[in-house]
């Protein structure tokens, strides 16, 4: 009989504007078959453009709460004024499925998961600088000044922990940061089946 493929979880944090959601949709549409995103639940508000149920499941605060309490978060984290959680029983079946997974997250929640899943895989993705990061942000125009200033804080806080991932992969351009993914995924997949 042909032994079920393993599923991998990647776990991938970075500041917000780093340009990780642009690297992992190129995985996502080389390796569609074998890689799914876990969507997240959010307290924040939906920004322009973004579409409940795919970016995220936008919910009340009430009914974060609830889900806290019924235990369906894989794991959760306040980051900028706002909840984000992880779906515990989606991830959980894709992977049985043998469907790696990614979960893009932040380091708070990065640090859960690797309490309770420690087999998984996690990678970093860094700005070329902290500057090139903060003009991104700003020119990117969906956020106050005041959360660009809390979201660039985290940031801070956020890269000086990078090093306690197993990968780092700086985005000074797209093709290379995603051909290192691309190894990454591959080196990575090809183990947990080897
Ligand atoms: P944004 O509001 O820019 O979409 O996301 C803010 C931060 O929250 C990013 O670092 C993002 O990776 C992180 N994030 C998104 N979903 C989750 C989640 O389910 N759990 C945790 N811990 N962080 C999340």
């Amino acid at each position: 009989m042909e032994q079920q493929k393993k599923g991998v979880l990647f776990v991938i944090s970075g500041p917000s504007g780093v340009g990780k959601g642009t690297i992992n949709k190129r995985l996502f549409h080389e390796f569609g078959e074998q890689v799914a995103f876990s969507v997240s639940a959010t307290t924040r508000s939906p920004r322009e453009g973004e579409v409940n149920g795919r970016e995220y499941f936008f919910i009340t605060r009430q009914e974060f709460e609830k889900r806290v309490a019924n235990n369906e978060f894989l794991e959760h984290a306040s980051y900028a004024g706002n909840d984000y959680g992880t779906p515990r029983s989606y991830v959980l079946s894709l992977l049985e499925r043998g469907v790696s997974v990614i979960l893009e997250i932040d380091l708070q929640g990065a640090l859960q998961v690797k309490a309770r899943m420690p087999e998984c895989v996690s990678i970093f993705i860094l700005p070329p600088s902290f500057e090139e990061l903060e003009s991104r942000l700003r020119g990117r125009g969906t956020e106050t000044p005041e959360k660009v200033a809390q979201r660039l804080a985290a940031a801070r806080r956020e890269m000086e922990m990078a090093d306690t991932y197993d990968y780092q992969i700086v985005n000074d351009d797209l093709d290379a940061a995603y051909a290192r993914l691309r190894e990454i995924f591959m080196k990575e997949t090809q183990r947990a089946n080897g």
